[in-house]
């Protein structure tokens, strides 16, 4: 993937079916039309009359159930299932998902995307409290405030939890009698339900998995709802109504597949728009444009379309790169480029290219691919990016908590064409960025969080809260933030 090279990572997905007999296999089908929203572990927690049972490991799904026996292990009728990115806890196999849990008096699974912002200090407290962690990962915290909670029902024990519970979360949940999942009060990542033919019902990270496996589209859950369901069918029920829609732009930019819809917007179509914005605000006479494989093709179609100049296939990706050579270093990361990616000397040899990127991260792998082109005899490279320069972290479930990691936090444009050695630099503005994914919500920047960009956070920070305000001081008084 090229998420490996980039180093911008999503942290997981998520997939759940209620009401079919072959659910571990479901499972596997539409976990592996997630994989792109994590490489590191995966696993499958199946329900068969009432007794829940699991397989997890480390590496990516096909590794982990590479012995089908596996699956037929895990026949039941429901299931969930995830594939991790670690961003929180480290990469162990304690912490790949779902995480099972049987008590004497019940058995419940739980598999979760996103990133929870409390929960240095909840864990803190739950153990002071007694409690005992098996992993290091922030999902677990969740089953502690359930167990915890003196709430009459299985139910309102998970809605007090959700409402202790800070961040980002899309969770799915599997008891003996129900499958559940629940949504953070922002809705930061995407989490539908679907339909099959059979009547099962799917919950699923994104769209593209409801497909996979001939699932209708039912409708999204909601920020701050929970949707249960059972033999008896779906209901929705919320847990607060304290929500604010703010949902994660960099999924239309970069993480999400192009052929999921999320809040009834298609991915590729949001990223054309955002190419065909790029070339009004940052036009260039050039004689190609060219995409970077393959999150920035859409981006490049519509820069093509809009400006009138020829889209050209100038870089290929080899798609049979052995995983063991793109590990989470940077240092393999950045060799990983020459490895996956290949500049087309007949095409680019002699032109003037415009690349069309969809991000900038730490500027390595723009730098490498542009050091490509111009190898394989490109006049001029002028690099256009389809969003916003990254200058702040993420804490909702993105790997980059870090702003020294973001070479926007720290240099002006100029500064980063020098420094990537292309012969000019665009990004594509916040309102063109916003304008293009054309969300309508009644909500800051129409629904759609834009922190990485802008540094407002729709949420109090919590845990981050001091680290991140001193971070900002230094860089204040350091010097101005520039574009
Ligand atoms: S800060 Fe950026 S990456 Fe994180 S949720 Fe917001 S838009 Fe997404």
């Amino acid at each position: 993937m090229v998420a490996e090279i980039k180093s911008l990572n999503e942290e997981c997905g998520v997939f759940g079916v209620w009401g079919h007999p072959d659910a571990a296999q479901l499972n596997f089908f539409g976990l592996h039309s997630l994989q792109h929203r994590g490489q590191e572990g995966a696993g499958i927690v199946t329900n068969r009359n009432g007794r829940l049972k699991g397989h997890r490991d480390l590496g990516l799904l096909s590794e982990v159930f590479k012995d089908e026996r596996e699956l037929i292990r895990l026949s039941g009728e429901a299931g969930i299932g995830h594939v991790r990115y670690s961003t929180a806890g480290s990469n162990s196999i304690l912490n790949i998902q779902p995480f099972l849990f049987k008590f004497h008096d019940e058995e419940l699974a739980l598999a979760h995307n996103g990133n929870l912002i409390n929960a240095v200090s909840l864990r803190q407290e739950l153990e002071q409290d007694g409690a005992i962690f098996h992993s290091n990962s922030d999902t677990e915290i969740l089953m502690h405030l359930i167990r915890k909670s003196k709430q009459d029902t299985l139910i309102d024990r998970i809605k007090e939890s959700l409402n202790t519970v800070k961040g980002a979360f899309a969770y799915v949940m599997l008891t003996p009698d129900a499958l559940i999942g629940a949504l953070d009060p922002n809705g930061f990542r995407p989490l539908s339900i679907g339909q099959m033919e059979n009547g099962a019902y799917v919950l699923a990270s994104e769209t593209c998995a409801l497909d996979v496996v001939g699932a209708e589209f039912v409708r999204a859950v909601q920020p701050g709802e929970l949707v249960i369901i059972d033999d008896s069918g779906y209901r929705i029920e919320t847990y607060t109504d304290q929500t604010l829609l703010q949902i994660c732009s960099m999924e239309f930019i970069y993480f999400a597949r192009p052929d999921s819809n999320i809040a009834g917007v298609n991915v590729h179509t949001a990223r054309k728009n955002m190419g065909k914005r790029l070339a009004e605000e940052a036009p260039v006479d050039a004689d190609m444009v060219i995409g970077v494989p393959n999150s920035s093709l859409s981006a490049a179609s519509g820069y093509a379309e809009a400006s009138g100049i020829p889209y050209e296939m100038g870089l290929v990706k080899n798609q049979y790169v052995a995983r063991t050579f793109i590990q989470p270093t940077q240092e393999l990361r950045e060799q990983g480029v020459r490895m996956k990616l290949s500049a087309v000397r007949g095409v680019v040899a002699g032109k003037k290219v415009i690349m069309v990127d969809d991000s900038i991260v730490r500027g390595t792998t723009s730098r490498r691919i542009v050091q490509l082109l111009k190898e394989a005899g490109a006049a001029e490279v002028h690099v256009r990016i389809s969003s916003p320069p990254l200058k702040y972290p993420c804490f909702y479930g993105i790997d980059i908590q870090n702003q020294k990691e973001l070479i926007a936090a720290d240099y002006s444009v100029e500064e980063i064409r020098e420094k990537i050695g292309a012969d000019s630099l665009s990004f594509l503005s916040v309102e063109g960025t916003v304008d293009s994914i054309g969300l309508k919500f009644d909500a800051p920047h129409n629904g759609l969080c834009m922190s990485y960009f802008t540094g407002d956070y729709p949420t109090p920070l919590y845990d981050y809260e001091t680290d991140y305000m001193k971070t900002l001081a230094k860089i204040r008084e350091s010097k101005p933030l520039m574009v």
